[in-house]
């Protein structure tokens, strides 16, 4: 088992909460209540873009675990705190239980809102969640949406099938050090690099608050087909 948070002990607790939270989300269910899908204002990183999110390693592929799951900061948030992992286990559980009250949800948030992240933690889950993010999209174009993923056959598949994304979906396909994109369509990237690596030409560095770079037409929000943007590991 590797070091870092992707390891048996943060699996094991991570699966205990997601347990938990499909329990209380059912019983909710069953007493005719509504579960209600947690969002997050914004943080340090995001400024004051709000997202949802969904469980680490638990809603990513399984690539994550030679790649981002090690130094993950979702997984070592959680890890760190009981009320950001529960949050993130109830959207899962919400989002296994009720799927269509799920993706409600976050399309009637996003018509109150300039900008949303999808995924601060977490990724696509599958190809139905797809289709609803670009359906979000198109039912509120005033709002540029903006999620970084490593299920690039599940964006690929839909790209393929379909024709360009809507203007205002922002996917970037998220490489790794060893795990470059499968990228036909050519979709922007990102990619990590460590103090020592070289920085390579068509690299745009992080800008380091999402908020700032929305309302400036900035980085990740404005890149283009052939653009990586680098982040320093952490
Ligand atoms: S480049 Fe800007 S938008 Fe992209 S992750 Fe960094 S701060 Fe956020």
């Amino acid at each position: 088992m590797k070091k870092g948070y992707y390891n048996e002990t943060t699996i094991a607790k991570f699966a205990d909460a997601l347990k938990n939270a499909k329990k209380l989300v059912r019983a909710i269910l069953e007493s005719g209540i509504v579960p209600q899908v947690k969002f997050s204002g914004g943080n340090t990183k995001m400024g004051l873009v709000p997202s949802v999110s969904t469980m680490p390693f638990f809603t990513c592929p399984h690539v994550c675990s030679t790649t981002c799951g090690v130094s993950c900061y979702a997984a070592k948030l959680a890890n760190l705190r009981k009320n950001v992992l529960n949050s993130y286990a109830w959207n899962t559980a919400v989002v296994m239980l009720c799927p269509e009250e799920y993706h409600a949800q976050v399309k009637a948030f996003c018509r109150g809102q300039r900008y949303f992240r999808y995924h601060v933690s977490g990724d696509i889950v599958n190809k139905d969640y797809f289709a609803h993010m670009v359906e979000n999209a198109l039912e509120n174009p005033h709002c540029e949406i903006l999620a970084f993923t490593k299920r690039f056959e599940i964006v690929n598949d839909w790209i393929s099938a379909n024709g360009a994304l809507p203007e205002n979906l922002h996917i970037l396909f998220s490489g790794w050090n060893n795990l470059k994109p499968e990228n036909p369509h050519g979709l922007p990237e990102t990619t990590v690099f460590e103090h020592d690596s070289e920085f390579c030409d068509n690299w745009k560095t992080c800008g380091g608050n999402c908020f700032n770079c929305a309302c400036r037409g900035l980085g990740c929000w404005n890149a283009k087909s052939g653009d990586i943007v680098a982040f320093k590991k952490h």
